[in-house]
């Protein structure tokens, strides 16, 4: 992706001054927010190896496959418990529209989950999610 194009995460930013350098891995999301936000634009981009990576190593499964019919329009953060760069752990409610472009159709809807997040080894990491 273009690094002066507007990051897909909606921080207003562009994708090389935010969710760019955390999935090249030249840095480490700060917050918990900042590591749900660069796992949305991961699915935006379709960098299915930052998902696996940015994932608890308790909780990560063997593969992961993003859909390629389904666009991840918009992230709205609702709510952030913890998560600071003092914590350890941090809980994130969000929501994400998305649309489908199947070939039997066109669909969109939102995706509202609150995660949660912890640190390990000093990273931020995902551990699970509920609808
Ligand atoms: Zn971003």
């Amino acid at each position: 992706m273009d690094p002066d194009a507007r990051c897909p995460c909606g921080s207003g930013l562009s994708y090389g001054e935010c969710c760019g350098p955390f999935h090249s891995g030249a840095a480490s999301a700060p917050t918990a927010e900042r590591l749900m936000r660069s796992r949305f634009s991961a699915f935006a981009v379709g960098d299915p190896a930052y998902l696996l990576r940015s994932w608890h190593p308790d909780a990560r499964p063997a593969s992961i496959e993003i859909d390629p019919d389904t666009r991840w329009l918009w992230l709205e953060i609702v709510r952030t418990e913890r998560g600071s760069e003092r914590d350890s752990d941090g809980v994130v409610e969000f929501r994400a529209k998305y649309r489908v472009d199947a070939p039997e159709g066109r669909s969109s809807g939102v995706q509202h989950e609150v995660s949660t997040f912890a640190r390990v080894a000093g990273e931020w990491v995902y551990v699970d999610g509920e609808a």
